[in-house]
């Protein structure tokens, strides 16, 4: 009965750790500063790409944030206005998950969760200025492709929320699976096309050849990127991968060591899914400085799926961003830009390349890689989110298979250690996806051995 009173004694049993808005961070934090010279992109020709190249469809802001070793760059107060409607988001300790798990009280997991806007994920965070950018640059509208529906849904929002107008390439077939996520943009005012479209050069020749085209995502890329090229008052909008998202998500982080502090606590290991790398990046690249700053011992480990393993199975070389190599080529880890992972794979994170900032750091061993199987990422996602009360999203559920893994290693061997992993977002548009859990009819895929379970 005791025991019972003290858990419930909030000062010493504390969970939620909260940041009041004046402690948003208000510069985002720009590795490049304590990375030594990246590769640089390559074009068609196999000659560095030229800023020139990039300003038909960014504008000059993000170009320069892609290229400057800048360590710290402030956030625009405007910008700053538009993250204050969801941020500072909260960071929590799984108390009820540690429990459901049976740990000891040594192994503890925290998690810092980006679903806290209605697109649901961490996309907003890079949306929100990429709109703004882009809007004092003198364009007024942005196109992007969309798969899944994640980042399309954010920078519908980020448009709505300054006043742009967003044009949605939506791979054919997602259009016709997943009609919540168009009607969610659709509601924020987007302009949504099921592609191939007529409305593109690239799009008209795909229609005459093969009219019944479920699409594809280099399709989508191409037909946006097309139109941003092509007018000059649209510009291209990209949702992961470039160092310039990267930088945004790094809020993330810089939020998060505020927060671990208020815990009093300091992570051994810090977890994030990795489909192009920058919610991953955006938690741990702050720790990555704070780790040189000599405060920090943090283990950096990126969870991907074993079905699609840039990381761990992937080559470390050149490639195109996209399947349709309109993009420049970037030194990257990668499973070649025309892999497809394949149908049985449910969980997101099918991206074949991953960020080059975070593959140059995975490289040179700074930091570390994983990968897991989907039906273990659905089963701990369910036994985090009926101990939590949460929805994670497939994606993210990455992340959390491989804290178990962090903490049933650290309780076997008796060893203390703090986990924290970052939730990236909610999973309430991808109730097909439980479904197809519960009923059982997902298997497990491992690219590297070809093996299915
Ligand atoms: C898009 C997305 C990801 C993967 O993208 P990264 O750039 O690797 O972060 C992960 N989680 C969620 C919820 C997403 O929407």
């Amino acid at each position: 009965m005791k025991e019972e009173t003290a858990m419930s004694n909030t000062d010493t049993h504390k969970s939620r750790f909260v940041l009041e808005e004046k402690d948003m961070p208000t510069a985002w934090y720009n590795i490049q500063a304590d990375m030594p010279e990246m590769p640089p992109y390559l074009d068609g020709n196999n000659e560095p790409a030229r800023a020139e190249q990039l300003a038909a469809i960014f504008p000059p802001a993000l170009i320069e944030q892609e290229m400057t070793k800048q360590r710290y760059i402030d956030i625009p107060g405007a910008v700053i206005d538009v993250l204050r409607t969801y941020r500072p988001g909260p960071l929590t300790r799984a108390r009820m998950f540690e429990k459901a798990l049976g740990l000891p009280d040594n192994v503890r997991i925290y998690y810092k969760y980006e679903g806290i806007n209605a697109s649901g994920s961490h996309k907003a965070n890079s949306a929100i200025p990429q709109a703004y950018y882009n809007k004092q640059a003198g364009i007024s509208k942005l196109t992007t492709e969309t798969g899944a529906g994640q980042w399309g849904s954010a920078l519908s929002m980020a448009g709505s929320q300054l006043d742009m107008d967003i044009e949605v390439f939506m791979v054919g077939c997602s259009y016709d699976q997943k009609p919540y996520r168009r009607y969610f943009m659709e509601s924020y005012g987007a302009t949504v096309h099921r592609s191939p479209t007529n409305l593109t050069s690239v799009g008209r020749g795909i229609l005459e050849s093969d009219p019944d085209t479920p699409g594809t995502l280099g399709i989508a890329i191409s037909e946006a990127v097309e139109i941003a090229a092509s007018n000059p008052d649209t510009n291209y909008a990209l949702g992961s991968v470039l160092n310039h998202v990267i930088l945004h998500q790094t809020i993330i982080g810089l939020e998060a060591i505020k927060q671990m502090e208020l815990a009093e606590d300091e992570p051994d290991v810090i977890i994030g899914c990795c489909g192009g790398g920058s919610n991953f990046a955006g938690l741990a690249f702050p720790y990555y400085k704070r780790r040189l700053e000599g405060k920090s011992k943090a283990r950096l480990l990126g969870a991907e799926p074993k079905s699609c393993p840039t990381l761990t199975a992937g080559e470390y070389r050149y490639d195109y961003g996209d399947e349709a190599k309109m993009t420049p080529q970037m030194m990257m880890y990668t499973l070649g830009h025309d892999f497809v992972p394949p149908g049985i794979h449910a969980g997101g994170l099918r991206y074949h390349g991953d960020s080059p900032l975070l593959s140059a750091l995975v490289h040179s061993g700074e930091i570390e890689a994983t990968a897991v199987y989907q039906t273990d990422c659905f089963k701990y996602a369910l036994m985090f989110g009926r101990a939590e009360a949460m929805l994670p999203a497939p994606e993210s559920s990455h992340a959390i298979a491989a804290a178990v893994a962090e903490a049933r290693d650290a309780a076997e061997k008796g060893e203390e250690r703090t986990i924290l992993f970052g939730l990236s977002g909610h999973g309430f548009l991808d109730l097909p996806a439980y479904n197809a859990y519960n009923q059982g009819e997902l298997q497990d895929y491992d690219f590297a051995t070809g093996t299915t379970r």
